[in-house]
């Protein structure tokens, strides 16, 4: 495929790439995006950090879901496409992989972590939200699965997953440094995301208004499939190998 060769050249000569990743990426993992319509997730609908802290059926409704659904997480492992990003990272030809999933894919996939942002937090790790204490999921899952129907802190305070939630801000460090990589890369490629998501979305305006040579790896449509210098619309576990094929080895 002649525009896989383009892209190919393009990342060989990039001094920097920068890579956004979203769910279509983890769903060959057996991941379900929860965004996309039919799924047996797409019930939930999402606590916001505002009725967690204040209500007590709002804090049980979440951990019911982030309880019922961590061991489908737990249990996933790296798809060819993780892999594929990890070998990249590898062999010097990726600065900086941000991720919206939350899933723990990458760093599992053997992802050099200082290459990586989880822009939107991470499963495997909870907060307490009255003391801040940060410790493994396990610690507070244990408690779940012994019938808890919110495990606590020891300091009394509620855990919560450390994901941003809907109405919690981002990391401002994280975010700061993911934009500051995307106006400096010069080839920005988005993974398995719908790129509607903000304000992290916002990395392709920075790259691309910054110049970068840009590329979508989605197989739905994005709002930025026009500007875009390729886009590509195949599985991502398919294709992601097959390019870093032509990039690393050529
Ligand atoms: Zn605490």
């Amino acid at each position: 495929m002649q525009a896989l060769d383009e892209l190919a050249r393009d990342w060989r000569a990039a001094k920097s790439a920068v890579v956004l990743t979203g769910a279509g990426l983890s769903t060959a993992s057996g991941i379900p995006d929860f965004r996309s319509p039919g799924g047996r997730w797409e019930r939930y609908q999402p606590v916001p950090i505002q009725d967690f802290l204040a209500s007590a059926p709002a804090r049980e409704e979440y951990w019911r879901y982030k309880g019922e659904t961590w061991d489908r997480i737990r249990n996933a492992k790296p798809n060819a496409a993780h892999r594929a990003l990890a070998e990249l990272a590898g062999a010097n030809r990726l600065d900086l992989l941000v991720t919206q999933n939350v899933d723990g894919l990458h760093e599992r996939s053997g992802l050099d972590p200082v290459r990586l942002v989880n822009i939107h937090g991470s499963d495997a790790a909870v907060v307490c939200m009255d003391c801040g204490a940060r410790e493994p999921r396990e610690v507070a899952q244990r408690l779940f699965e012994a019938g808890t129907a919110v495990p606590s802190c020891a300091c009394g305070g509620p855990w919560k997953p450390a994901t941003i939630s809907f109405g919690q801000s981002l990391v401002a460090e994280d975010l700061e440094r993911a934009m500051q990589c995307a106006a400096r890369c010069d080839l920005f490629v988005a993974v398995g995301t719908s790129l509607v998501v903000g304000p992290i979305n916002g990395m392709f305006d920075v790259a691309a208004r910054a110049g970068a040579r840009t590329a979508i790896l989605t197989a739905s449509e994005t709002p930025y499939d026009a500007m875009a210098d390729y886009k590509f619309e195949e599985p991502v576990e398919e294709l992601l190998p097959r390019l870093v094929r032509k990039v690393v080895e050529a």
